[in-house]
């Protein structure tokens, strides 16, 4: 039998997988990040989520607490979440990478390309209404061409039949603290999120 049963029209996600995706990827060695991890970092929130953010990789804090945005940038994420009339146990929160690269480097290709099946298997098994890209590592791999942020961000694109948001990741927003226009696009783009889903 399928391991997935209807209801209202919608499969609902089994459990048993999306534990079994997060065991995997606590006890992944594909790539040699995991040799440098205290903890993997699957994600947290709702596998039945209608809207997922993805973001680049772990911190330092995501690594020590094995949670994805616990660190300054995941604060204000959180409180974009909230801005946004959603709960946290509402969303699901992940990355491209599942463990820290070293001094938070960006994530090189081939970690990333090696992870990205797990991801893959998320959106699968969330099946989420809208994808947000946070910065330009997520909005690569989603969004094709080569344009920057500021050319992305704003506009739906699309993967496997799901809209994707691209925007500023939080932590550039916090490098850029006294920028108010950064502020109203990243706002602006999650207010497009939520008409997309009927919050606004
Ligand atoms: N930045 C990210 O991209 N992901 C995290 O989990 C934390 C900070």
């Amino acid at each position: 039998m399928d391991s997935r049963t209807e209801s209202g029209g919608h499969p609902v996600p089994d459990n048993r997988d999306a534990a079994e995706i997060e065991r995997q990827v606590r006890a992944c060695r594909l790539c040699p990040l995991h040799r440098l991890r205290t903890n993997a970092v699957p994600g947290e929130g709702n596998w039945e989520a209608d809207l997922t953010f993805i973001g680049e990789a772990p911190g330092r804090d995501e690594d020590v607490q094995g949670r994805p945005f616990v660190g300054r940038a995941g604060q204000l994420l959180r409180k974009i979440i909230a801005a946004m009339k959603f709960r946290e146990d509402e969303v699901y929160i992940t990355n491209v990478v599942k463990c820290r690269p070293p001094e938070n480097r960006v994530p090189h290709r081939e970690e990333i390309e090696t992870c990205f099946p797990y991801l893959v298997r998320q959106i699968e098994l969330i099946q989420p209404k809208v994808i947000v890209t946070l910065g330009m590592t997520p909005t690569g791999y989603f969004v094709p061409g080569r344009a920057a942020m500021g050319e992305l961000r704003g506009k739906f694109g699309e993967y496997k039949g799901i809209p994707v948001m691209p925007t500023f990741h939080p932590s550039y927003l916090i490098r850029n603290e006294g920028n108010r226009e950064i502020r109203r696009m990243v706002w602006e783009d999650m207010q497009k999120v939520m008409a997309l889903l009927g919050r606004k």
